[in-house]
């Protein structure tokens, strides 16, 4: 899978957000998922934990925000929530679907130690 990818990618991003000498006080990174972005959040952490194991952000912890897939239905403009796979309109049954959200796949904050969260 993309994992390691990913991971690789949040931590060049930590670091292009975090001035080198505060490495060290970042508490947690987060990220928001999307139910559709196809990562496994086990293997994404395990990947990141040992991407900064022994560096600078040896400290920090990558917490997953899951964002569940939604929909608006072309046909008759309900919004809903997927339970899976389906793109299917559970009022009408249409399939003209929109997507809102499940896509994603954004670094959200960076938390660093004894400060406010810094906006990214
Ligand atoms: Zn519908």
């Amino acid at each position: 899978m993309h994992e390691l990818a990913i991971a690789r990618d949040l931590i060049d991003m930590t670091r292009r957000h975090v001035p080198e000498e505060r490495l060290a006080q970042v508490e947690v990174v987060r990220l928001r998922v999307g139910s559709l972005a196809g990562v496994v959040e086990s293997s994404l952490l395990f990947c990141f934990e040992a991407l900064v194991r022994g560096t600078a952000l040896d400290s920090a912890r990558l917490e997953i925000d899951a964002i569940p897939i939604r929909a608006r239905c072309a046909d008759c403009q309900t919004d809903f929530e997927l339970p899976g796979s389906l793109f299917q309109c559970p009022d009408c049954g249409g399939g003209a679907l929109a997507l809102l959200s499940g896509n994603e796949l954004d670094l959200q904050e960076i938390v660093l130690a004894d400060l406010a969260p810094e906006a990214t």
